[in-house]
């Protein structure tokens, strides 16, 4: 038997008992002839103690253990003398009466504590050994719990898991396939799948009627936001539903998995809010409801006043900013430079104070009188001590850029915590949206998502301001100004599948080669259907109350999509090429 216990487990009440631990040395250390080590396995850590008047071979063999040495020892449970109320086992150590090198270790690159000294690179290379960390250890333990939970759910609600495809052909979700080539089919490629949707939509038409799998997507994006090249959806469908039926059912998913992983109540119905709410009210599809701060348009109240910039654009909005009337000159002269920014994009930025003593400063007095200004004020609600600030251009844009200048204020404010958390659906959403570029309509969500029954008449006509109109029974959930997930209800019916590739601009041809085993499934009696999915890994990191999803998968990629521990992608041998029939041309020096 390797142990008695684990390296978290032992209390007062252990005490006087002989136990044997194994575990990591975390550090060593010698104090007037004593030595104390910690040692630490998933569980905790337990402080080990040496007495100076142990036999000297043990007393030289504790001062000779080195970091990250396996250890077993065996002792007896002691009460502390200084006890340490931080650490769960802190009220006791263990005397040792004999220590069994179980494997040496070369020092790790940098310290494996709580906090570490090393820097991302050198961690994420030896990653094996950054997930000895407590933090780390805790981030997995909490995604293995999350997994548990949801499959426990599901269960119950009669879903059954069942796995589908990595090999397959595109799946229209936006982003890039990644492709394998074929050996036995020399030319030619499988996509790995950007999501299992055309597969789950194919278990439906099979009488499934309930599926789910805690799924791995690969999506060969650009990764500068935190995203991931492979990452795990939670992947669901359902027949016969309408969205009523998905948002009930995924809504009961998560109140379990706030209560039995992180002890919060949830709201029960959570909010909803459509789209057009989202986009108006805080110019985002995935709004921050922890706070208010909400945009309100003023363009009827600020037009015809002799102002040519507001005079000269469609929309006028602004948001309140709590107790902001103390801002300098000098910050609002920051403010400006702020949204300024190619990353907010605004020309400039007008501002209205309402002064603690009741007086009223903005930089658009002269063409505004005080009880003008006065009207704007009281139309936001604002108080005495806040500061109004304003945006102005063409509708949404403008309301983007004070959706972001709504967030900063927000986490300037304390008003973004973590550790609170407000989640909602977001409904009906528009079916498609218009590309000025490419002058053609992309679906929203996907393009399996149906109209809504009573918008059809507009997705059959040919006019672009009908097809505008279209709304989806398609729902995203949001939390804390993150999607978590998102899906519809689908499109059960072979032509109206076959208008929406029309509609999308994709041939007849084109659609038949990459879609035409769906739009044939569709003819043998497939049942309304619909679903969702929630990306797994972004659920953890929030719940997690962390921002990075990368502390929340055991092996991630770095930003250029390097897997830098086992440094791949790399080259493979010409063999390899060869029998894949794959000439690679030579890559020009950079
Ligand atoms: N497949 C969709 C996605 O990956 C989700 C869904 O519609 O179920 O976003």
């Amino acid at each position: 038997m390797y142990r008695t216990h684990n390296c978290g487990e032992l209390r007062l009440e252990n005490v006087g008992q002989k136990v044997t631990l194994a575990g990591w040395v975390q550090k060593a250390r010698k104090l007037g002839g004593m030595t104390f080590i910690d040692i630490r396995d998933r569980y905790g850590i337990t402080q080990l103690v040496v007495d100076a008047a142990a036999p000297a071979d043990l007393v030289e063999l504790a001062t000779s253990l080195g970091r990250e040495y396996v250890i077993q020892v065996t002792g007896t449970v002691l009460e502390r003398q200084s006890k340490n109320a931080k650490m769960p086992t802190g009220d006791i150590e263990l005397g040792i009466e004999s220590i069994n090198v179980l494997n040496k270790s070369v020092t790790p690159p940098f310290t494996i504590e709580e906090e570490s000294d090393g820097g991302e690179d050198i961690r994420a290379k030896y990653r094996y050994l950054d997930l000895r960390r407590p933090p780390l250890q805790r981030a997995l333990a909490l995604r293995h719990r999350l997994a548990q939970e949801i499959r426990s759910y599901l269960d119950q609600e009669g879903f059954m898991e069942i796995e589908t495809p990595y090999l397959i052909k595109s799946t229209p979700e936006g982003a890039r396939d990644f492709v394998v080539p074929s050996r036995m089919n020399p030319g030619q490629f499988y996509a790995l799948p950007q999501s299992p949707q055309t597969f789950k939509q194919l278990l439906m038409v099979a009488g499934y009627d309930r599926y789910f799998q805690i799924v791995r997507c690969f999506r060969d994006e650009d990764l500068r936001a935190d995203r991931q090249p492979e990452f795990t959806q939670i992947d669901c469908e359902m027949s016969f539903v309408e969205q009523e039926d998905v948002l009930n059912t995924f809504e009961g998913m998560m109140r379990r998995m706030f209560k039995n992983a992180l002890g919060v109540d949830i709201p029960d119905p959570l909010p909803r809010m459509s789209w057009y709410d989202a986009m108006d009210y805080y110019g985002s599809d995935k709004p921050d409801v922890r706070f208010g701060m909400k945009i309100h348009e003023i363009t009827d109240k600020v037009q015809g006043h002799g102002f040519s910039v507001f005079d000269s654009v469609p929309y006028v909005g602004a948001i309140c900013v709590d107790g902001a009337a103390s801002y300098t000159r000098k910050e609002i002269d920051q403010l400006t430079d702020w949204v300024k920014r190619p990353q907010v994009g605004a020309k400039g930025l007008v501002y209205i104070k309402l002064n603690e003593d009741g007086s009223i400063k903005s930089s658009i007095d002269k063409f505004y009188s005080a009880d003008e200004l006065a009207a704007i004020a009281e139309y936001l609600e604002a108080k005495k001590g806040d500061m109004i600030l304003v945006l102005c251009g063409a509708k949404r844009k403008t309301q983007n850029q004070l959706g972001v200048l709504r967030l900063e204020m927000g986490s300037r404010l304390g008003y973004r915590d973590p550790k609170v958390f407000a989640p909602l659906w977001i409904v009906d959403f528009p079916l498609l949206e218009w590309d000025d570029e490419t002058q053609r309509f992309y679906a929203m969500h996907h393009p399996f998502t149906a109209p809504k029954p009573e918008h059809e008449q507009w997705f059959y006509s040919d006019k672009k301001e009908d097809l505008e109109r279209v709304c989806a029974n398609a729902y995203d959930f949001v939390l804390n100004g993150t999607e978590l997930g998102g899906g519809s209800i689908r499109i059960h019916n072979a032509d109206m599948q076959a208008r929406m590739f029309e509609v999308l601009g994709i041939s007849k041809e084109d659609a038949e080669y990459k879609f035409g085993f769906i739009i044939n499934a569709f003819k043998y009696g497939a049942p309304p259907h619909g679903g969702l999915a929630f990306g797994f890994d972004r659920v953890c990191a929030l719940f997690g109350g962390q921002e990075t999803i990368r502390d929340y998968i055991a092996f991630p990629k770095n930003n250029q999509g390097r897997d830098v521990m086992i440094d791949s992608p790399s080259q493979i041998d010409q063999l390899q090429l060869d029998e894949l029939q794959i000439d690679v041309r030579p890559q020009s020096a950079e």
